[in-house]
């Protein structure tokens, strides 16, 4: 296994330097001398602690502390307040905004090991509980939690950006049928099969796939025509199919998907829920047109449908 990475913070080499010969042996140790050389290091999201001293000249340590929790990327990173001797008031400042721990001059290397130990030990821990919060057992993708954070960062994202954002709803057709028929456990295995196959047609980094729940599924893709969102979900929609689950009931001789999805520009003051709701319908008139189809809705103007 790797070893994990640790970002020193401190504008006095000597100190910086110290703590590194304490760690080295076990972390990788990056040092930075000045806050905003510290907080550009921290932004590659690597690190598993930082070290960081409260008085430094250019920043002092409380500012880059909420800096760093203001960013996705860096805010789940342990920060580790290095304070002075009789620094009282700095220690309790650094707690309350969130630091998980502080370490005092002159450093005592064995106690500076032991925190640093529990604090890197403590953040696997809680990032592994995290990534696990956001994925579904069954099926191992996304889960509907995971979407509901995603879905708002992605739209949010492509209003700044002014660029689309298709979002597409889909439901396994006549499942019911299917449990019914070959039970609730076979029923089962068919998700996790279908969920799967679906998310390997989705691993674009502008692309997202969650299990929305039950026997439904959303994916979202952002910056694409709404024509190639179209296409590409017709494709992903055949693959369903080209699985050849054996169906229940006489839609295909297959289990297949309908999918119902828009593409739009999101604007200030749009609600994300009404464009949702587009998908729902354009699911619901896949359901209608006799299933084993994709329907889409270009910026509410246009609708597409296959066959
Ligand atoms: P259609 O969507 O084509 O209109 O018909 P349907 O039969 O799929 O629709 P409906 O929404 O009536 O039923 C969905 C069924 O999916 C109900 C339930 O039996 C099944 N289902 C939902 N969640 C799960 C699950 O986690 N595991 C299994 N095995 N079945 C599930
Ligand atoms: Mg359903
Ligand atoms: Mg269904």
């Amino acid at each position: 296994m790797d070893m994990d990475k640790i970002l020193v913070i401190d504008d006095s080499p000597v100190q910086a330097q110290f703590l590194k010969s304490i760690l080295k042996e076990r972390y990788e140790v990056t040092m930075c001398h000045t806050a905003q050389e510290g907080l550009n290091a921290a932004m590659t999201g690597s690190y598993s602690l930082v070290l960081l001293d409260v008085i430094m000249p250019d920043m002092d340590g409380f500012a880059v502390l909420s800096r760093l929790q203001e960013r996705e990327l860096t805010k789940y990173i342990p920060v580790i307040l290095i304070t002075g001797l009789s620094d009282i008031q700095n220690e309790e400042k650094g707690l309350t905004m969130g630091a998980v721990d502080y370490i005092a001059k002159p450093f005592n290397p064995v106690i500076v090991r032991a925190r640093v130990n529990t604090h890197i030990k403590l953040y696997h821990y809680q990032s592994r509980f995290r990534a696990e919060a956001l994925v579904d057992n069954l099926t191992g993708v996304a889960n509907r939690r995971s979407y509901e954070g995603s879905s708002l960062t992605r739209w949010r994202e492509c209003m700044r950006l002014g660029c689309t954002f298709s979002v597409c709803m889909m439901d396994i057709d006549k499942f019911k049928n299917y449990n019914d028929t070959y039970g609730h456990q076979a029923g089962d295995q068919v998700i996790a099969a279908v969920g799967k196959e679906i998310s390997s047609h989705l691993k674009r980094i502008t692309d997202f796939f969650a299990r929305y729940g039950g026997e439904e599924f959303v994916a979202i893709m952002v910056g694409e025509k709404a024509e190639d969102s179209y296409e590409h979900m017709k494709k992903v929609r055949q693959a369903v199919e080209d699985l050849h689950i054996e169906a229940s009931a006489g839609i295909s001789p297959w289990v297949t998907i309908s999918a119902g999805g828009v593409t739009f520009q999101p604007r200030e003051g749009d609600a994300y829920d009404s464009y949702l709701h587009i998908a729902d319908d354009m699911l619901y008139r896949a359901k209608e047109l006799g299933r084993n189809r994709v329907v889409w809705s270009n910026q509410g103007r246009e609708q597409w449908s296959e066959k």
